[in-house]
């Protein structure tokens, strides 16, 4: 059971999909979304189709995110979309500081914030993306990685406590390869970034993401510290989104 708030499945899409995909999919998902009593479903459409998800969503419990925001509500940013910009479509979640815009986009822990603190400030709820490489999980190094880039968030946090935000805990050796983390380290992960959170008495949400799948779905969903799951390439196919949300309502 994982309380009041139920369980978060997200859906990120990445640069994939077009409008009849978003249609089908939405379609699909809205049969059987009346199943789940304790699920929230979050998709995530590449930034191009995020309106055309919103209008085509029905049903209020299935929510829109972005894939990513800009830090500032207007002016001279070509190519990026404001966190104004996103409310205004009705998009309720924004991932912020996935590894591959950490990456390909060269995003640093200061601009994430700056996303961060934009994204609150406009009434979205941030999915902040975290996660260890290969090389810092081989060398001992997992939980200072992440303290280091939950660090400026908690800074933030002591200004605006009342910022509603999620955790996803993505390791990238586990984004895309079919190995996801083992449930003992999803556990002591989850628990320790809850722990730090505590200490600034925030009891945060967080999500787990890396290679989720209809396989693993069930033992993940089953740890009480796991708020969610963040799935990405199972979610391009919609059986197997529909089985991984089945299972994870099934644990809840
Ligand atoms: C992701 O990109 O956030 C992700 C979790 O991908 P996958 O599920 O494909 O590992």
């Amino acid at each position: 059971m994982h309380g009041d708030m139920g369980f978060t499945v997200v859906a990120n899409w990445k640069m994939n999909g077009d409008k009849k995909f978003v249609s089908q999919f939405v379609r699909e998902i809205e049969q059987q979304q009346p199943k789940w009593r304790h699920l929230e479903v979050v998709l995530c459409p590449p930034q191009v189709y995020l309106d055309f998800t919103a209008q085509s969503i029905v049903s209020s419990s299935i929510k829109v995110g972005a894939q990513d925001v800009w830090t500032d509500d207007n002016g001279a940013a070509t190519g990026n979309t404001s966190p104004m910009m996103l409310a205004d479509l009705g998009v309720k979640y924004v991932i912020i500081g996935h590894s591959e815009r950490r990456l390909y986009n060269r995003e640093d822990n200061l601009m994430i914030v700056n996303k961060f603190r934009s994204a609150c400030a406009a009434g979205l709820i941030p999915i902040l993306c975290i996660g260890e490489t290969a090389f810092a999980k081989e060398n001992g190094r997992t939980l200072s990685t992440l303290f280091n880039q939950l660090e400026i968030i908690l800074e933030f946090l002591k200004e605006f406590k009342s910022s509603e935000f999620i955790i996803a805990y993505e390791p990238l050796w586990s984004i895309g390869t079919g190995i996801a983390a083992s449930y003992e380290t999803i556990r002591c992960v989850h628990d320790f970034v809850k722990d730090i959170f505590l200490q600034h008495n925030v009891a945060v949400r967080i999500l787990y993401g890396g290679s989720v799948s209809e396989m693993n779905i069930a033992n993940i969903a089953a740890i009480s510290s796991v708020d969610g799951v963040l799935v990405g390439g199972a979610s391009l196919s919609f059986p197997r989104f529909f089985e991984i949300c089945s299972l994870a309502e099934g644990c809840n």
